[in-house]
């Protein structure tokens, strides 16, 4: 229980602000699907539409083939948790999670069972009586997740829950909401605008921009194969690097003073029949995919010299400049080099993404 079908989703505000255009997607039970872009994309005006928040201006939505459209968040067997968890400052912990469960008139044995499991689940037994001002943030968070998880609704939603957490808990806290997910079994729909969180934690991302979905697809497809430039930007830290260039009539990209054959790559065909051939292109290239080495020939063609260089420990950023555009380059040779060195790069043929230059959509076989 918990497929979702979400038809032509369009939301506009009173104000007439579009929020979300034409949202499609089918959502399978127990998927974890996350929902990512920049502020503003429409991510929570959709997550708010599941939950009942907010009207849906037109289009449909089903969960298990009903209609779900004019329901009450109340009946839609849905729990939702947010950012800011606003837990009652007056209650125990035992006391927030039971809290839904007293409101619904459940029977008491049941509410301490449910409650009891909860706590289990998520390791809150010896906190059981503490108010939430004497719990560490990680903690709180998952009371807030308890208090949705006592319910046993079909579907969960999460809303940023984990940006009030520093860094270090944030990410134990993605492991121990993966782990839950993969114990409850339970669709998730989460929001966020952290891309590392919606690649360690999605079964399959849903990346929007502008109020649109961009693409939909598991975090290794989002990763290699973006369908346009704004996914590869959006995706990977550094993001992908990418530049306007010729695509020569021989089949050759302009790259610096020199040229890059590209005759061999997957992808080359399609440019061809699509008649890109002499024509300015958009290349991306992913910073692993960038080799760089020391030289001291200056006559060599693809050359330039480090302009920073960011030491991440087992590997390292190299930022330079390909005809005064900024390009990093991502090396695991990471003894010897140092600002202003003078060095030597090439690419990566077969990594090269192409996009066009007007649409920038992917153009690939
Ligand atoms: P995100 O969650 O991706 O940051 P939102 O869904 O909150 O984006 O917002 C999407 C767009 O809708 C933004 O342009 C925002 O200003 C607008 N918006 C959000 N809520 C309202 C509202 N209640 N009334 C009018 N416009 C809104």
């Amino acid at each position: 229980m918990g497929t979702m079908i979400l038809k032509n989703i369009n939301k506009i505000y009173p104000n007439g602000v579009q929020a979300v255009y034409d949202f499609n997607m089918e959502i399978d039970e127990g998927e974890f699907i996350v929902l990512v872009g920049p502020s503003g994309c429409g991510k929570s005006t959709t997550l708010r539409m599941i939950a009942g928040l907010e009207e849906i201006t037109s289009g449909l939505f089903e969960i298990d083939q009903v209609m779900i459209n004019n329901k009450a968040p109340k009946d839609r067997d849905i729990a939702m948790v947010f950012q800011n968890y606003a837990l009652y400052s007056h209650m125990s912990v035992y006391h927030n999670m039971a809290f839904s469960l007293v409101l619904r008139k459940e029977n008491s044995d049941k509410i301490h069972e449910r409650v009891m499991w909860a706590a289990d689940v998520l390791g809150l037994t010896p906190y059981l009586n503490r108010r939430p001002a004497h719990l560490s943030g990680g903690q709180r968070q998952r009371v807030a997740l308890g208090r949705a998880i006592v319910r046993n609704p079909k579907i969960f939603l999460l809303d940023e829950p984990l940006s009030n957490l520093d860094a270090k808990l944030r990410g134990s806290m993605r492991k121990e909401l993966k782990t839950l997910h993969n114990r409850l079994g339970k669709t998730m729909i989460y929001v966020t605008h952290d891309q590392i969180e919606a690649l360690t934690l999605a079964d399959r991302i849903v990346i929007m921009n502008e109020g649109y979905i961009q693409q939909i697809g598991t975090p290794y497809e989002v990763y290699h194969d973006p369908s346009n430039l704004f996914v590869a930007n959006f995706i990977g830290t550094p993001p992908m690097n990418s530049f306007t260039t010729t695509l020569t009539t021989n089949g050759e990209l302009i790259i610096g003073k020199n040229k890059v054959d590209i005759k061999a790559h997957k992808d080359y065909n399609k440019l061809v029949d699509k008649g890109y051939l002499g024509k300015e292109i958009i290349i991306g290239i992913r910073p692993e995919h960038i080799n760089v080495e020391k030289t001291e020939d200056i006559n060599q063609t693809m050359i330039s010299t480090i302009d920073l260089y960011e030491l991440y420990g087992a590997d390292a950023l190299i930022h330079f400049k390909i005809d005064e555009k900024n390009v990093i380059a991502k090396t695991k040779d990471v003894e010897n080099k140092h600002p202003k060195d003078l060095i030597t790069y090439s690419f990566d043929v077969d990594y090269i993404y192409f996009f066009d230059k007007e649409t920038e959509m992917r153009i690939d076989g």
